[in-house]
């Protein structure tokens, strides 16, 4: 289990497991020859694909940000994707049940960021975490019923009855949800997808979510192909970087399949590279 003190709070990273994607999903127009230095793929062109969750406690309050694939699945998804479903057993394993979640956070609703957000219970669905109230960007929940390119990557059984229950808030832009927890939008692999900003006592974790997904994507011009909006992807990096970078800020990645955060720094040549590993900042 990795956790680390950022502050008065304590982030735990929760893994739902690992699945794969294909290779060129994941690195869009970079070729194979250069990826592959950093990611090996199988026969398939299949690569091992973390499931990264976190959970922030700050004293008062427990917040879990972003929920894995889950249990829900189609067969036709399974075999496809593969469904590990660890997140409940991981989230046990580092001491917390689901009722003792305060808070959701959905940085976007593709299937893999928001699968655990509910669960089925006979003929219905329900939420998994009971006392949560959960939260994500109006547009991104509008986006998901647009029926656009992605609509693949939507299942509307992650968050509409959330939103029937009342249990699901939609936000519009830039919030603060908790003291020292707020969400920030970065467009680019969706319009509105949301990175989590978490402080305290002058220290920085932020999960950047898919705008990053990995300490293998810290190029600027290594973006997925799933991304909507790649030059915005482009220019949400540089503005992320130029904060993040000055700041020391800790970069938590959603899909690293053994990275859950680090800090970045630019070597010699300007390149970007973690500085930091977690290690350094005393996780076990
Ligand atoms: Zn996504």
């Amino acid at each position: 289990m990795h956790r680390v003190a950022l502050g008065d709070f304590e982030l735990t990273a929760v893994s739902d497991g690992i699945y794969r994607l294909d290779g060129g999903g994941l690195f869009g127009v970079v070729p194979k020859t250069l990826w592959e230095r950093k990611v090996k793929a199988d026969g398939n062109n299949l690569v091992p694909v973390g499931l990264n969750s976190v959970v922030v406690r700050t004293g008062s309050k427990t917040v879990l940000i972003e929920t894995g694939i889950g249990n829900k699945l189609s067969e036709k998804m399974i075999t496809r994707y593969g469904q590990p479903a660890k997140l409940l057993e991981n989230l046990s394993a580092a001491g917390m049940a689901p009722e003792d979640i305060d808070i959701v956070i959905n940085t976007h609703l593709h299937f893999d960021h928001c699968g655990w957000n509910t669960v089925r219970q006979g003929e219905t669905v329900v939420a998994t975490f009971p006392r949560a109230k959960y939260y994500v960007q109006e547009g991104e929940w509008r986006h998901a019923h647009e029926n656009q390119r992605d609509a693949i990557s939507y299942l509307a059984e992650n968050y509409d009855p959330l939103l029937e229950s009342g249990q699901m808030m939609l936000l519009r832009g830039d919030a603060e949800i908790v003291p020292g927890i707020a969400v920030g939008v970065f467009p680019g692999h969706t319009r509105d997808m949301q990175a989590v900003l978490v402080r305290s006592r002058e220290q920085t974790a932020c999960y950047i979510s898919d705008l990053i997904p990995t300490s293998a994507h810290l190029d600027l011009n290594w973006v997925m192909s799933y991304d909507l909006f790649p030059l915005q992807t482009i220019e949400s990096r540089k503005r992320y970087y130029a904060q993040a970078l000055p700041q020391k800020w800790l970069t938590m990645f959603t899909h690293d399949p053994t990275l859950p955060w680090a800090c970045l720094a630019k070597d010699r040549k300007g390149k970007l590279v973690v500085s930091e590993q977690e290690a350094a900042s005393g996780s076990n």
